[in-house]
């Protein structure tokens, strides 16, 4: 805990006499969790199918969500009878930075298909998620993921999630390979020090077997979160400014990297206050893209996001987890104000003053599917086809299966088992097959080709540039289908591309079950949002760096009428765009937007 710095909000700023905010139920929850504790560990020892709703917002910390298939809500038995809920737990790998090893990537598909649903998702930050986990394999999955030496602590949560930035290992760009390394140091600086989690969770048994005896709580200091860890979540992403394929400044704290002379890193311009959550009800929330709001040297990566979290903890909205994302304390203070803050925290931490930001800006986003070279050869450095390469293949949907149209579970198992090779994972659903020699490209192709899996020569941009969040069956909060509908949608787009010339066009779409924004649809060229069952609003004039929000278009449209809806945008698009213009820079420069 600092020194002189107060931890609650309901402490600040208060005049005398002033009486403190009361606190919110999920604030009293964590602060009397015991380091988030709470009954988890009674409960696991308990023969029921499901937790509590306290130990399920405890379990959200240590990476798993209890859901139910929506699907099957209102299942009956023979006689008619009401069946409950189809509990599973869905359990969420941190990846710092997208990269797994082969061990890793084959570990988690072992564990999918001892434990879960058969299926991995990776998710919209560089994560995997199992999904169908029953209540009684929670400890045996988890600490089967933490055998592959990574965790599920703090993927999900009030705390620092998982921190991304470009995986792809291009050219061995040492400044990606710098960024790699601090998203990694950011992701452990940040990862609550609770032993709860290894207590609950990697203690007994090799089997995971079940255990109700808890040692005796003593408290650990948590030197950044304190006793109520963050009003909400807290996210971050690090990129190169020609290449934002992580989308940082949707985040609540972002880095672009400067570059320096020959290949060097300077330090990053650091963005603050970005997110896409909105709740349609609540007219005072609203996706947000981060400010620019300073500059860092490598060496104050860890200072600043320390400060920031920080100001975050001790003055975010803890009454009202609805405005409690950084974005709502940086609109409603300033950014004045918040660089202020956080300078006297970084320099009460020992750090310096805060230095101007260097005006770095975003120039691309790629989508790093196809070949591409990792390392030259060692022999000859001239040779074209020599050194190591990368391969990024294209999820559908992000969902790791065997399906009817391509086996992407066997063919990836297969070429990993057979390469060794590490697994890379971007925030738009590819997977990056790594250290690849030249010589075997033909042979990773043609077990990929064998298996269906679909190859750069035969992915649309649109469908490259294109993701769904999981929506119906398993997410609780989802409105309506995302992941299970998107194939559909994007052939209607593809053919609606066909119709108007634009089929070579880069057009980038997100897609969700519901207005939280999970798969970022507020800032690329359309977004499609879940917005009551079956419908969808539509948004527009985005791009595809991911420096703009998109307006919306058209509302409550239903699945099979999207691509008709914007036929005739598309129309206006092909014949009235000027100097190549993007559909999201058209849309924007001609302010389309639904009636208000
Ligand atoms: Fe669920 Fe909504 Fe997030 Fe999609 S955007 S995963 S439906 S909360």
């Amino acid at each position: 805990m600092d020194a002189g710095v107060p931890i609650d909000k309901s402490d600040q700023d208060l005049a005398e006499g002033e009486a403190a905010a009361p606190l919110s139920a999920a604030e009293l929850l964590k602060r009397d969790s015991k380091q988030l504790r709470g009954t988890i560990l009674d409960e696991l020892g308990e023969p029921t199918d499901h937790f509590s709703g306290d130990a399920v917002a405890l379990l959200k910390h240590h990476g798993s969500y209890q859901q139910d298939d929506r699907d099957l809500r209102n299942r009956k038995d023979a006689d008619g009878n009401r069946l409950g809920k189809a509990y599973s737990m869905m359990i969420r790998t941190a990846v710092p930075g997208g990269r797994m090893t082969a061990a890793q990537f084959l570990g988690h598909l072992d564990l999918a298909d001892r434990y879960a649903n058969k299926t991995l998702r990776l998710t919209t930050r560089q994560g995997v998620q199992f999904h169908g986990v029953l209540k009684d394999n929670l400890k045996a999955t988890i600490k089967g993921i933490n055998d592959t030496l990574l965790t599920t602590m703090a993927a999900c949560g009030d705390v620092s999630r998982n921190v991304m930035c470009c995986p792809a290992p291009l050219n061995g760009d040492p400044v990606r390979e710098r960024m790699q390394e601090h998203a990694e140091a950011l992701a452990a600086h940040l990862r609550p020090r609770t032993t709860a989690y290894h207590e609950l969770w990697l203690t007994d048994g090799e089997t995971g077997e079940k255990t109700n005896v808890a040692p005796k709580f003593e408290a650990v200091e948590e030197p950044i979160y304190g006793e109520r860890y963050l009003p909400r979540k807290f996210k971050i992403g690090l990129c190169v400014p020609e290449d934002n394929c992580v989308d940082v400044l949707t985040y609540d704290l972002g880095y672009v990297a400067v570059r320096g002379e020959g290949d060097t890193l300077e330090g990053y311009d650091v963005f603050v206050g970005g997110g896409q959550g909105v709740t349609p009800a609540k007219k005072n929330t609203e996706p947000m893209v981060a400010k620019r709001m300073c500059f860092v040297t490598p060496d104050e990566v860890l200072s600043i996001a320390t400060a920031i979290v920080k100001v975050q903890r001790d003055h975010g909205n803890r009454e009202d987890r609805k405005q409690a994302r950084m974005k709502y304390l940086i609109r409603d203070r300033g950014l004045d104000w918040f660089r202020a803050e956080v300078e006297k925290y970084h320099l009460a931490d020992g750090g310096g003053p805060l230095k101007d930001a260097r005006g770095v800006e975003i120039t691309d986003a790629l989508d790093h599917i196809g070949w591409f070279r990792q390392s030259l050869p060692e022999d000859d450095a001239t040779d074209p086809d020599g050194g190591k390469w990368f391969l990024g293949v294209d999820i559908e949907g992000g969902r790791i299966m065997d399906s009817g149209r391509a086996r992407w579970k066997s063919g990836l198992r297969a070429v990993v088992e057979r390469f060794g090779c590490p697994v890379h994972l971007t925030a738009l659903h590819a997977v990056l097959l790594c250290g690849i020699d030249a010589s075997d490209k033909p042979e990773v192709e043609k077990i990929l080709r064998d298996h269906g899996v679909p190859l750069a020569d035969e992915l649309s941009l649109l469908r490259k540039y294109s993701m769904a969040c999981v929506g119906l069956p398993t997410c609780g909060l989802s409105v309506t289908d995302s992941e299970r509908v998107l194939p559909q949608v994007l052939d209607s787009l593809e053919e609606l591309q066909r119709k108007h010339g634009l089929e070579e066009e880069r057009i980038t779409m997100h897609m969700t079950g519901c207005p939280n924004g999970c798969a970022r649809p507020y800032t690329p060229d359309i977004g499609l949002v879940g917005k009551s069952k079956g419908r969808y609003t539509i948004f527009v004039g985005g791009n595809a760096i991911g420096t703009r929000l998109n307006r919306k278009f058209d509302d409550q449209v239903p699945l099979e009428e999207i691509a008709d809806r914007l036929d005739p945008l598309f129309a206006r698009f092909a014949s009235e765009r000027v100097n190549g213009e993007s559909f999201g820079d058209f849309c924007n420069r001609e302010q389309v937007a639904a009636a208000a």
